[in-house]
């Protein structure tokens, strides 16, 4: 008896070619209305699916396939003599050969189609066949993407067939595929129909491979970088686009989304430093180079091989001060087109990226992985609650600007966090210690080694005082005010001593951990 093969694919991309050669090894095909036209239209011959059901294609195709003419061929299990001798009374020949690719769901939303014409390119049959397939791979071979066509075509030619492990394989990414298709359905419609349900009682995310990563954290640990085809809209990282220089690491793109989170606090021309998820300078300054040169001066020693992030196109004076020292990336929503030359000829290896979506917010929620399991949780969009002064001294309009420029900073350094600032720049960051003093000797510390005065400067703690030690700290070094959350048992005990030490102190009354 003659084999088989059903093609019916939205993406036509090799179908021909596919198709002749499978004519070729003696194949008789079969193919829905469209995948049809263009077989025959390119001297293939075809058999169409209505030709084997008896049955026409209505409603437009959404029925086109599903007909047990079909799903009998693809499900015949080759090894049952019952069920062989079934389809054999019913006239059913077995269909050993299937190709098909789904509607374009995607491609549909992102050009940003109706309701309507986003709901009728979800694929019906399609699924259903290829998911028959990939349950019947003992005897069918499934192939989902037209990558799969040549390899598959040199097994039939070495073998006259493909062997299990191909067919098992096939039937693996053919499920993978099916499912993704559905959790892109069920996120876009979840956002269409306004629902928008954050915690369902199941999950399906779904992402897509960008990359292969040389490795992961460390040497030892293999990496990947996926992307969200339904997160297309808000800012990106997964997605951004590397200009130039070396392949991006797996540390490389966390430290980027540390950098672009945090410079996304300001709307002023601003540089942020990142040094292994930490800011290790930040400055707002009037012209781009001045916030670099301050944001650098800040801890030149950890900025060494850092992430450097603007919110502006980089200019060309910019470009030249960047020269200056080794770093791995540097961050922005564009390059003017000089500095880019200039940079790319400059440094080799300097990743430039390009932030897709730069003014947005990243969509979707906060995912982090546990053993066995998934954390979840909104992103820490929001700066403060209130703006309440607790103290008896009101903070001057400088130290007011100083406060929120340290609170924006603040709120994107590990916990425990302080940061010591004064004149729109950061005069020392201390990130991730155990307890909050320590993290305020840290800031200190840094302000030292790099001969920066902390005398009249502010101070951010990103959760409240457990007690009015860090406070007594502070008025130590010259702190004049202290901006934080509030909210401990002992705010009055804190509060007392900031009155004590004439510091202004404001509540925001909003937390802002990182673990
Ligand atoms: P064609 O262009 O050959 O007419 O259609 C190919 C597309 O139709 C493929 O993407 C395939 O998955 C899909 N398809 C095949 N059978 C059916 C069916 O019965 N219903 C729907 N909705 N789609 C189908």
């Amino acid at each position: 008896m003659k084999k088989r093969a059903l093609l019916s694919v939205s993406d036509k991309r090799g179908i021909v070619d596919f198709g002749k050669a499978l004519v070729e090894l003696g194949f008789e095909i079969i193919s829905s209305s469209g995948t049809a036209k263009v077989l025959k239209e390119n001297g293939v011959p075809v058999v169409e699916v209505s030709q084997i059901t008896g049955f026409p294609e209505i409603m437009g195709g959404r029925v086109k396939t599903l007909h047990p003419k079909i799903h009998g061929a693809l499900l015949a299990v080759r090894d049952n003599p019952d069920y062989m001798k079934q389809i054999q009374e019913l006239g059913i020949q077995p269909i050993d050969i299937v190709a098909i690719n789904l509607y374009p769901f995607e491609e549909t939303v992102k050009k940003g189609a109706g309701l309507d014409e986003i709901i009728e390119n979800i694929d019906i049959g399609g699924p259903a066949m290829v998911r028959a397939s990939a349950k019947n791979h003992k005897f069918v071979t499934i192939i989902v993407d037209p990558d799969d066509y040549d390899f598959v075509l040199s097994e039939l030619r070495e073998n006259g067939e493909t062997t299990l492990e191909t067919r098992r394989k096939l039937a693996l990414k053919a499920f993978r595929h099916t499912a993704f298709y559905d959790s892109v359905i069920s996120a876009v419609l979840n956002e269409k129909f306004g629902i928008n349900e954050k915690f369902p009682d199941e999950l399906s995310i779904p992402v897509r491979k960008r990359s292969t990563l040389r490795y992961g954290e460390n040497p030892h640990q293999e990496g990947a970088v996926y992307t969200s085809p339904v997160e297309y809209r808000g800012l990106s990282v997964a997605q951004s686009d590397v200009l130039h220089g070396k392949e991006m690491s797996y540390n490389n793109f966390l430290d980027v989304e540390a950098a672009v989170n945090l410079i996304k606090e300001f709307d002023e021309t601003a540089c942020v430093i990142v040094k292994h998820n930490n800011p290790c300078g930040v400055a707002v300054r009037e012209k781009q180079v001045d916030a670099y040169r301050e944001a650098l001066s800040r801890d030149p020693k950890s900025a060494f091989g850092g992430i450097v992030a603007f919110n502006r196109s980089v200019d060309m004076e910019t470009a030249q001060a960047l020269t200056e020292i080794f770093l791995e990336v540097v961050i922005a929503p564009d390059f003017d087109e000089e500095a880019f030359k200039f940079l790319t000829e400059k440094k080799k290896n300097l990743r430039l990226v390009k932030i897709k979506n730069f003014s947005k917010e990243p969509a979707g929620l906060d995912y982090r992985r546990i053993s066995g399991g998934l954390l979840i949780q909104d992103r820490d969009l929001r700066l403060y609650k209130e703006w309440k002064v607790v103290t008896d001294r009101e903070p001057s309009p400088e130290e007011v600007k100083d406060l929120l420029f340290a609170w924006k900073v603040v709120k994107h350094v590990k916990s425990n966090s302080v940061v010591i600032a004064k004149n729109n720049a950061t005069v020392g960051i201390g990130p991730g210690q155990t307890s909050r003093v320590d993290s305020l000797e840290t800031a200190v510390k840094k302000a030292k080694e790099f001969g920066l005065s902390t005398e009249g400067a502010v101070l951010a703690s990103e959760a409240f005082f457990p007690f009015r030690d860090s406070v007594d700290e502070a008025a130590k070094h010259g702190i004049t005010a202290i901006i934080q959350p509030g909210g401990s048992i002992r705010d009055p005990e804190v509060i007392e001593a900031a009155n004590e030490h004439k510091i202004a102190m404001v509540f925001t009354g909003m937390r802002h951990f990182k673990h």
